[in-house]
Parts: structure tokens; sequence; C-alpha cells
């Protein structure tokens, strides 16, 4: 299995082939075409299993064949993850195989100042990279809009319940518009996170490695 057969774009390929990645990873083979066909997916995959850019890749190829109107900039795709350090890693990620596309990433998380945040979502962001609580914040203040999300991803979902996040992700649930692909990445399953991925998945196709 090549990249080349998992249908990803020129552009993506080319920061693929920089990195020096020569083949996909087995749940990145199994994920992207999913992902590219717009489905539901439900993943079991632990961190090192290159699970990052198994969702990465094809939301940014999405992404890339769906133009925003001039002057209009929403975020179009959301990733939240449990902790900063990884909605870093993450948000790299998306500049790494993004960097050939003319789409936008920032990333918003606790523990620092809020007013850089705020003035990168208003230059516009297609996609936003986010830990719970600060999400909620800038909900909070007005200075981020959700209604026009096509493509939720929750990353490490077991650690983002472990650590208590449950009606965080909720009530940001409650803010995207009904009709959305969602992609829900964890690698445990409890029954809290069947539960969770029964009231957010639609037809979901389940992925494991
Ligand atoms: P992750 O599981 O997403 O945290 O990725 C683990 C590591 O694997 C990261 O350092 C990636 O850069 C690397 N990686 C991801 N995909 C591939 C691949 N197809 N070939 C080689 N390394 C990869």
């Amino acid at each position: 299995m090549s990249f080349e057969q998992l249908g990803l774009s020129a552009e993506l390929l080319r920061a693929v082939a920089e990195q020096g990645y020569s083949q996909p990873t087995p749940i990145q083979a199994q994920a992207i075409p999913l992902v590219l066909q717009g489905k539901d997916v439900l993943a079991g995959a632990q961190t090192g299993t290159g699970k990052t850019a198994g969702f990465t890749l094809p939301l940014l190829q999405l992404l890339q064949g769906r133009p925003v109107k001039p002057g209009v900039r929403p975020v179009r795709a959301l990733v939240l993850t449990p902790t900063r350090e990884l909605a870093a890693q993450v948000a790299e990620s998306v500049e790494t195989y993004g960097k050939n596309l003319p789409l936008r990433s920032a990333v918003i998380f606790g523990g620092v100042n809020i007013n850089p945040q705020i003035a990168a979502l208003r230059r516009g962001v297609d996609i936003l990279v986010a830990t719970p609580g600060r999400l909620l914040d800038h909900v909070n203040q007005k200075t981020l809009d959700l209604s026009q999300v096509e493509i939720l991803v929750l990353d490490e979902a077991d650690r983002m319940l472990d650590m208590g996040f449950i009606h965080d992700i909720r009530r940001v649930l409650k803010l995207l518009p009904a009709k959305r692909q969602n992609l829900l990445f964890s690698a445990t399953f409890s029954d809290e996170i069947r539960r969770l991925a029964d009231g957010l998945l639609n037809q979901p196709v389940s992925v494991e490695v």
C-alpha cells in the first residue's frame, strides 16, 4: 500500500514525501480512504501509530476541495484534544502536512494569554485545534463561531473523558451544525466512550489497529 493509492492530492503527497514517510501506517491505510469518502469513523489507535496523520491528511484534503467564499473564513474543521501538549503537536502536524495548501490553522489552549488567540481567530482560520476549556472561553467571549464546522475530530477521546471534559465536550457539540462529519480516536473503549460515540457518530465505520 502506498500513499498514492489512498487518493491523496499532489500537495499532500509532496508534504508526506518531504517527511520521509515511505508508506502509510495501518491506521492511515484504513482511516484515510474512509475519511475522504466523508464517513464518520470510530478509530481505535494508540499514540505512535501515526493516527495524527490518519485524520489530518484527509481532513486537509476535504477542505482543499471545498473552496470558501472570498473574505469569509469560518472554522470548518475542529480538532479537540485533552492537553495543550497534544494540541500543539496536532497543530504542528496540520502545519507540516498542509504547508503546500492555502489553508490556515490555529491552536488554542489554556494557561497562556488569550489575546494572541483572539487575534488569530479574527484573521480567519480553516482548521482549529483546541482543548475544550479554552475553546469554551472563546465561545463565551464571542471571539469564536463554531456554526460552520463541517468536520469534528475528537483525538484521544478516552483521555478527554478521564480528565473530566465530558460536560465541556457536550457543550461544544451543541454549538456545531447537526450535519457534519465526525471522527473519534481513542486508545481504549470504556462504556462511557461507547456512549459518547453512539450519540456523536452517524453510521460510523470502525477501524482498529
Ligand atoms: P502519532 O501516532 O500520530 O503520534 O505519530 C507518531 C510518529 O510517527 C510521528 O512522529 C509521525 O511523524 C510518525 N509517522 C506518522 N506517519 C508515518 C509514516 N507513514 N511513516 C513513518 N512515520 C510516520
